[in-house]
């Protein structure tokens, strides 16, 4: 499987187009937005010159990693070739369905196609298609060049073949494959999610303010960052809509989203990326200044 199509350029498809391109494959990445696309590469450029800087890689390495990515901006172009296709764009289920059925119409027969959702149920991804025994799931952790893990989800339909084929692929990337079976929020988000909402009701309850909560978990439980810096990085959006999917999937209210985060996120609090969340940003979020909100 040399020739891969990742579908979004954003955080997540820019590192896996990365990491695909590093190892030798030619990656065909795809955006419908031009300057998503621009800031995948140059995202990409950015963490190869760090790489670099370590002595990792040399600048060949660079070059010849950045030569084997070729973009694309309207959807059937860059599958028709591809042994496999991995799609990362935003986490909405009419849009995966939807760029699914299209994939499956473009993409040759024995395409095995993949999804890095965090969340949305791999079997009813597959149900958009006419090949479920060839659709996958491959969580890629953030950031994707430095995480190990790839929680690998097996659909209801996905073969033996297409797992033991993606575990494989996965090991020759670098990383570390975790096969888990398709439930919601799978293995690390089942158990991460419900962390962080419990770390966010107990800021909601005043049982302590933001440090406090990250620093016993930091250096209580040797977190490397504590759950509400965390859910700022990964985003409170985000976190809401995987503590969403827990709650609808499992009919259970032990993962009710907390009210905090549901009023942080409609405020536009979103955490690293809207410059405040439980953390302020603006002074760029070497030190971590408390949002003045819960002063
Ligand atoms: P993002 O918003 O950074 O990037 C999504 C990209 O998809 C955008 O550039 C957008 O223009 C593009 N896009 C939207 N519709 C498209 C279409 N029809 N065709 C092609 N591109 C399209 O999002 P992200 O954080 O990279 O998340 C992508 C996926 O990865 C989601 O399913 C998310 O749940 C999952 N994920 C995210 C993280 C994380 O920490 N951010 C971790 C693991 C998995």
């Amino acid at each position: 499987m040399k020739k891969v199509a990742v579908i979004g350029a954003g955080t997540m498809g820019n590192g896996i187009a990365h990491v695909f391109a590093q190892s030798g494959h030619q990656v065909n990445l795809l955006d419908i937005s031009e300057e998503a696309l621009a800031k995948g590469i140059q995202t990409i450029t950015k963490n190869l010159d760090r790489m670099i800087a370590k002595e990792r890689i040399t600048e060949e390495d660079k070059s010849n990693t950045l030569g084997r990515i070729h973009s694309y901006t309207n959807l059937p172009d860059g599958v028709s070739d591809v042994g496999l296709v991995v799609e990362a764009a935003t986490e909405r289920l009419d849009l995966k369905l939807k760029i699914f059925e299209q994939i499956d119409e473009h993409a040759p027969e024995d395409c095995i196609l993949a999804s890095n959702t965090s969340s949305i149920s791999i079997t009813k991804i597959a149900s958009a298609t006419k090949r479920p025994s060839k659709v996958i799931g491959m969580h890629f952790m953030n950031p994707v060049p430095i995480m190990k893990l790839v929680e690998i989800i097996r659909g209801y339909s996905t073969s033996d073949e297409v797992c033991q084929e993606i575990m494989e692929l996965s090991i020759s990337l670098g990383k570390s494959p975790v096969e888990v079976n398709d439930f919601p929020g799978f293995i690390a988000n089942r158990i991460l999610i419900p962390m962080i909402n419990e770390a966010i009701y107990s800021l909601h309850e005043g049982v302590a303010g933001v440090e406090e909560i990250d620093t016993v978990m930091k250096l209580g439980m040797a977190h490397p960052m504590g759950p509400l810096q965390l859910a700022d990085f990964i985003g409170l959006d985000v976190v809401l809509a995987i503590a969403n999917v827990l709650y609808e999937g499992f009919g259970n209210p032990k993962y009710a989203p907390c009210p905090l985060l549901v009023n942080m996120v409609t405020a536009g609090k979103l955490g690293r990326k809207s410059k405040e969340g439980f953390y302020n940003y603006s002074a760029g979020g070497k030190e971590l200044i408390v949002s003045q909100s819960f002063n």
